[in-house]
């Protein structure tokens, strides 16, 4: 299948372009960037013309930041076009919502990649803990913004959800493996003075489950999520790539490489099926966390 990915930044060039390329399924056939290209790929600088000269190509991965997001995927399902959506879904859960709606009418494919979730451990965490009883949960998610996101002031203006664009890639994890939903219970957000979205946040739920999310973490970086048990510790690490049970390695590899060929092995399942997969549920803690957000303000943040 022929696939066009359209924002060519950091993610689209670390991840989605070697994942098609490697993939059995798919063909890079074309990319839409104002000013990224995939080198010997037709490179259009405009979505429309995109849709225009490409009406074989069936499926559109977006790679956009959140926020201008919606109006391309609404372009791309007007025009019959499979879509696959970065994480988070959208700027809002309104308009994911609405992009649901049109594709169930159109007949066509939508998926809320969520690519932690693909991560090694992450299905054998969840089969270990169906039918246990959680005790308590801890996740620990600190990394360094100036790595994971250089120079991208989007993370910081409104819709950008500061340290949730990656907090989001643990509430996915964790809205997947624990045998019980929860609910967020109070919450505290640290937001640079110069910024509109936090740096930081601690996290209560239901159930005991708590969460650390820090983006200013320099030196070796923590994605972990613990968990208590009746039969015992889990943990999650590496973003959910290892999993320890009872302090052992018994799961998982160390790298992050296999997520992204999974979420294209599972869109092309989709595609084949012509079924979607919208799941709002991590995207919800988030809105959940901004609501009852405790407020604080620190020190401010530049690149
Ligand atoms: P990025 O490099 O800042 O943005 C990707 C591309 O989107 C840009 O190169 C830009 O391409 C285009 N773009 C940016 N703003 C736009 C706008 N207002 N309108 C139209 N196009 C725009 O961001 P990224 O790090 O790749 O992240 C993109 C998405 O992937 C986010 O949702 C993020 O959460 C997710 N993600 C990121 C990482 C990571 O490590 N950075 C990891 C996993 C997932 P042109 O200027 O060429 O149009």
């Amino acid at each position: 299948m022929q696939v066009a990915l359209v924002g060519i930044g950091k993610i689209a060039l670390d991840q989605h372009v070697p994942a098609i390329a490697a993939s059995p399924d798919w063909e890079l056939a074309a990319t839409v960037s104002r000013h990224g290209a995939v080198p010997g790929i037709p490179a259009f600088t405009d979505f429309a013309a995109f849709l225009d000269a490409c009406p074989g190509v069936s499926v559109v991965s977006l790679c956009l930041p959140p926020v201008p997001r919606f109006a391309y995927a609404e372009a791309a399902l007007q025009a019959g076009r499979h879509v696959m959506l970065e994480k988070p879904p959208g700027a809002t859960l309104a308009e994911v919502q609405e992009l649901a709606a049109l594709a169930a009418g159109m007949g066509l494919t939508l998926y809320t990649t969520w690519h932690s979730r693909m991560a090694r451990a992450v299905e054998p965490a969840r089969a270990w803990l169906a039918g246990r009883r959680v005790h308590r949960a801890h996740v620990t998610w600190r990394e360094d913004v100036r790595k994971w996101h250089p120079g991208q002031d989007w993370v910081f203006e409104p819709g950008g959800m500061g340290v949730f664009d990656p907090g989001i890639n643990a509430l996915s994890i964790l809205t997947h493996i624990l045998p019980r939903p929860v609910h967020m219970t109070a919450a505290t957000l640290e937001f640079p003075e110069n910024r509109q979205t936090p740096i930081a946040a601690r996290l209560a739920f239901t159930g005991q489950v708590s969460a650390d999310f820090d983006w200013r973490q320099e030196g070796p970086q923590t994605w972990d999520i613990s968990v208590e048990t009746d039969r015992g510790p889990l943990a999650l690490r590496l973003g959910g790539n290892v999993l320890e049970i009872d302090g052992r390695v018994v799961a998982g590899e160390r790298s992050i490489m296999g997520e992204y060929p999974a979420l294209y092995a599972r869109m092309a399942d989709l595609v084949r099926a012509r079924a979607s997969e919208v799941d709002l549920a991590p995207m919800v803690h988030v809105a959940d966390a901004l609501t009852l957000g405790r407020r604080l303000v620190t020190a401010p943040f530049h690149f």
